[in-house]
């Protein structure tokens, strides 16, 4: 692939397009609903632009979900037609923004419909919005014994359009998941609410049946799901390299600061040029891998800022000339996550603007 791709430095992410479609399609099936692709934090560091102009013309999803209004305004700037719902705070300073760039805010308390309502009045228009209910993810949303009624009929100028609930541990716990969605159901019975309704992000989708109008899958689009990868989903961001050095170690040679590695034989010690600044976590020294043609490569030593050292000793001459790879098929972002302590969503998010990204669809 290399040859292929003009980048100024070796290290890059290939954003797998087809890989994507084909996640949209395990959602879209397991849903049986439409879905609301979220492309949040630039699509989970995959290019929020390139991915949702591609969901959209190449998928047929017509909903996104992004954290910001700065991510809104950017997704609205290529997508004319889409549905695009901010899931996050929005200051009141910019609902001019909200109206001018026709993005959906979530409304999540008394406070916020109250300015947002206001703000409305003034203006003298009606505006779409979509219903955040807490029903035990304690982050944002009215609790469930609000009265959906009077809400709307105080605030008419807020069209609410989607009533939606988030799980905090559909990856976790079933018995507290299923908790959170009785609830969220008792609620939608008792105020009788009759617009569309969203629940499931992708673990709830891999892992519970879909009774609402609405999923909103995030991670499994890309290719990861927690806690078992059993539905097929397939990595879109792969991310190669070369080594661009090769060094020879005699026995008791240190490797990287702070001699955090020490050769105990011969051994042969590549140079990739990816670092902490690339979004290559520090965690990863001595812990993390690479791949080259199938074999497996342990980093030696520190992760340091622009640089990466592997252990390429059982590598033939032919072998180290080849594509490094990082992330992808065989080096998974949830297995670099269980090494970091931390998840998928967490490595993908974390790859630094100094990566480029180059997309199946661009040559
Ligand atoms: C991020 C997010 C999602 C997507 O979650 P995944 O676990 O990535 O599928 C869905 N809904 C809301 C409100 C979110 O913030």
């Amino acid at each position: 692939m290399l040859t292929k791709i003009k980048t100024l430095r070796p290290t890059y992410a290939y954003i797998d397009l087809e890989n994507y479609k084909h996640n949209i399609e395990i959602a879209k099936k397991l849903s049986n609903s439409k879905i609301i692709a979220i492309v949040k934090a630039d699509a989970y560091g995959h290019g929020a632009i390139k991915i949702a102009e591609f969901a959209y013309k190449q998928c047929g999803v017509t909903h996104f979900g992004v954290a910001t209004i700065e991510e809104g305004i950017n997704l609205r700037k290529k997508l004319n037609d889409a549905h695009i719902i901010i899931l996050g705070y929005v200051d009141e300073k910019y609902y001019d923004e909200i109206l001018a760039n026709n993005l959906i805010l979530t409304i999540y308390d008394y406070n916020f419909a109250s300015s947002f309502n206001n703000y409305l009045i003034s203006k003298n228009r009606v505006h779409p919005a979509a219903l955040k209910i807490d029903t035990g993810m304690n982050r944002l949303g009215f609790n469930t014994d609000l009265n959906y009624f009077e809400l709307s009929s105080t605030f008419s100028n807020i069209k609410f359009v989607l009533c939606m609930t988030h799980l905090s541990s559909s990856d976790t716990d079933r018995e507290y998941t299923e908790f959170q969605i009785n609830m969220f159901k008792d609620f939608l019975k008792r105020e009788k609410i009759n617009i569309p309704t969203s629940v499931l992000n992708s673990s709830a989708i891999c892992l519970y049946k879909n009774d609402f109008d609405y999923t909103r899958p995030g991670i499994m689009t890309y290719g990861y799901v927690y806690p078992e990868n059993s539905f097929g989903l397939k990595p879109v961001m792969k991310i190669f390299s070369k080594i661009v050095h090769v060094k020879e170690l005699k026995r008791g040679d240190k490797v990287s600061y702070n001699q955090k590695f020490t050769a105990d034989k011969k051994m042969k010690i590549g140079v990739v040029p990816i670092g902490y600044a690339d979004g290559y976590f520090r965690n990863l020294s001595n812990r993390g891998f690479m791949y080259i043609n199938g074999k497996r490569c342990n980093v030696v030593g520190s992760v340091c800022m622009d640089m990466t050292m592997i252990d390429i000793s059982h590598l033939t001459e032919n072998e180290i000339t080849e594509e490094v790879e990082i992330l992808g098929e065989n080096v998974r972002a949830d297995m670099l996550a269980e090494l970091c302590d931390t998840i998928s969503y967490e490595i993908l998010c974390a790859i630094s603007d100094r990566i480029p990204r180059v997309y199946s669809n661009d040559y």
